[in-house]
């Protein structure tokens, strides 16, 4: 279990770096899913952490009370729970900052986007539809029990997810799927894509959205390690993607559309196919 420290914070609604958010929430400092892709690592420069990510977890404990303050002045906007944390990890089950925090958004005219790998997120239905607009991603990148043991070793399964989806759906709430990254062979399969889809629909979700791995050297190191030591039969697929990622992107594009076209449910895709860093 990560090592759980409550902290103060001065402010929780905070402004948002990401054009479509107006605010961020991130009740959390640091998550316990510890996925091993994750690109909030950078969070530990700027929080002073030294332990490896997914080995700490901060909760801001004041956070539902600094909200109601920073209601009380906000101009309504776009809220994104979370960026940098999954505002559904384990300490939430036990702190229920995210909750308190989406209480204090009811009779409000701020619109709440969740992005969450977890089914905590169940808890709250009664709290979700109260809001006056709420959205749930899930994010979902492989259905493989030993794939998803290394990459993303304490967050639910996607199935787990699927399902969480599909009860959430029924209750009126909307949601999407959010598949992030797209893992090079892991996740770009044909097979996997079909059941991503099949769930997404069946699920009752808006739309599935698509997103690249991209390859910050902290992920890029994480990622290639864990394929060399635990995955070698991946390795080439590996290298394509990092040495011709215009061509693996423009391929991967192509095989999402021909997939879609057995679907009614749409999708985005939100990487370029011109990717600028490497
Ligand atoms: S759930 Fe999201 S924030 Fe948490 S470790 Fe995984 S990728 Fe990072």
């Amino acid at each position: 279990m990560p090592l759980i420290k409550k902290i103060q914070c001065k402010s929780i609604l905070n402004k948002s770096g990401i054009p479509v958010f107006t605010y961020t929430i991130n009740p959390y400092v640091g998550c316990s899913h510890k996925c091993q892709y994750c690109y909030a690592v950078f969070m530990k420069k700027f929080t002073r952490h030294t332990a490896p990510w997914g080995t700490f977890v901060d909760v801001k404990i004041n956070a539902p009370e600094v909200l109601s303050r920073q209601l009380e002045r906000s101009k309504p906007g776009r809220i994104s729970f979370s960026t940098v944390c999954d505002p559904y990890q384990h300490a939430e089950a036990k702190y229920k900052i995210t909750r308190q925090c989406l209480e204090k958004l009811i009779d409000t005219n701020h619109s709440v986007s969740i992005l969450t790998k977890s089914s905590l997120v169940l808890r709250d239905i009664d709290i979700l539809k109260k809001l006056s607009s709420v959205k749930v991603g899930f994010t979902i990148t492989t259905f493989h029990p030993r794939v998803k043991r290394f990459f993303e070793p304490k967050a639910p399964s996607a199935q787990k997810r699927l399902d969480a989806l599909k009860i959430l759906s029924h209750h009126g709430i909307p949601t999407w799927v959010f598949v992030a990254p797209v893992l090079p062979y892991f996740t770009d399969s044909e097979e996997t894509l079909n059941r991503i889809f099949t769930n997404g629909q069946a699920g009752g979700a808006r739309y599935i959205q698509f997103d690249a791995l991209n390859p910050y050297p902290k992920v890029w190191n994480n990622v290639s390690y864990l394929t060399k030591r635990y995955f070698p039969e991946a390795i080439d697929a590996l290298k394509f993607f990092y040495y011709n990622r215009p061509a693996y992107l423009k391929r991967l594009s192509d095989k999402i559309f021909k997939i879609s076209q057995r679907y009614t449910i749409s999708y985005k895709i939100v990487y370029s196919c011109t990717p600028s860093t490497l």
